[in-house]
């Protein structure tokens, strides 16, 4: 599923190769995944124009038309945003379609439909609209302690809450509870000073490095717990057995070794 490293890896994809090319034609192939307004003017929208500038906000991507308004791309379960140049190359499922002058494409892959096409004349206001809190790249220190520690509950569902931080899905809030050595039922309410700057820290470091390997394409390492998300998988780091849990009917996985801190 898409989290904030999948969508910033498309944000520099497209930075790179999707702005200012020359739009000849665009096709919503599967309307339902577009609301009300995007779905009637999208495709005129971007017949002609060209993409100017493209950002993200946690796992949201914006992408401009022109001088506005904006693409807002939610990606759901399974979504994501292909360049390509041959059209053999389209995706299977491929919800919209986008054809440069040039000859190039790119699409936005969606097999489960579960994502979501919007238009934003401002990205700032849509973010206050959907209420997403700081970006999980953005959010410095004092703020990410003030909205992960709190009343007593779960550290995990803290870390996804996409109104506290904006970024952080079910599988990398794993990885950063196993670097910092937090089980992922930890009471937020009881966490140190230290035990916070380290969930701070290791956050940035996973989200940072997963989008420079999402961005060359290449596989999480195997010192990852993300690689050993399964039963009857190893601790990459002690070589136990990997537990699950659910956590807020999620598939939480760590390793009881490394994440030593006693559940509530
Ligand atoms: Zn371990």
């Amino acid at each position: 599923m898409p989290e904030l490293p999948e969508v910033e890896a498309a944000r520099r994809r497209l930075s790179r190769k999707g702005l200012n090319r020359e739009i000849r034609d665009a096709a919503l192939c599967t309307p339902e995944i577009a609301e009300a307004t995007a779905r009637k003017h999208l495709e005129k929208a971007l017949t002609g124009s060209r993409f100017t500038a493209v950002k993200r906000h946690g796992k949201v991507l914006f992408l401009c038309i022109g001088d506005g308004p904006w693409l807002v791309i939610h990606f759901g379960m399974t979504g994501e945003v292909a360049l390509y140049e041959a059209p053999e190359d389209r995706p299977r499922h491929a919800r919209l379609i986008i054809d440069f002058a040039d000859g190039g494409h790119v699409a936005f892959d969606n097999p489960r439909k579960l994502g979501r096409l919007e238009l934003t004349e401002d990205p700032s206001a849509h973010i206050e609209q959907q209420d997403l809190g700081p970006d999980a790249l953005e959010i410095g220190r004092a703020a990410f302690a003030r909205v992960v520690r709190g009343p007593r509950g779960m550290v995990k569902p803290a870390l996804m809450d996409q109104k506290k931080i904006a970024g952080i899905g079910n599988e990398y809030s794993d990885e950063i509870l196993f670097r910092a050595g937090l089980r992922p039922k930890a009471d937020r309410g009881a966490l140190s000073e230290d035990q916070l700057d380290a969930l701070h820290d290791q956050m940035r470091k996973v989200l940072g490095a997963a989008a420079d390997l999402r961005e060359r394409g290449a596989a999480l390492p195997d010192s990852w717990l993300m690689a050993h998300r399964e039963k009857g998988a190893r601790c990459p780091r002690c070589g136990g057995a990997v537990k699950h849990c659910k956590v807020s009917g999620r598939t939480a996985w760590f390793c009881p070794a490394c994440q030593d801190t006693p559940d509530p």
